[in-house]
């Protein structure tokens, strides 16, 4: 089970550009300035054959990739 926590992601999201020597992209609060939405927490997106599906980092994935985008509206940060 995925899961989503905004300020372990965040932390996470931090850590993993300094010890990666990555640029921190990602907005420091999560919240994303184009749609408003925080990057962190899930949004459902379809609900397919009774299976709901979200968009949205968790703290796994905020653990162990560069985010450069938003999983919501796909703006990219890195412009
Ligand atoms: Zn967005």
């Amino acid at each position: 089970m995925s899961e989503f926590n905004v300020q372990k992601s965040i932390k996470a999201q931090e850590e993993y550009c300094k010890r990666t020597g990555a640029p921190h992209f990602a907005p420091s609060s999560g919240v994303c300035w184009k749609c408003n939405k925080n990057i962190y927490n899930p949004h459902e997106k379809a609900v397919l054959d009774g299976k709901h599906y979200f968009s949205g980092i968790t703290t796994e994935k905020a653990a162990s990739e560069l985010i450069t985008g938003c999983p919501h509206c796909y703006r990219t940060y890195c412009d």
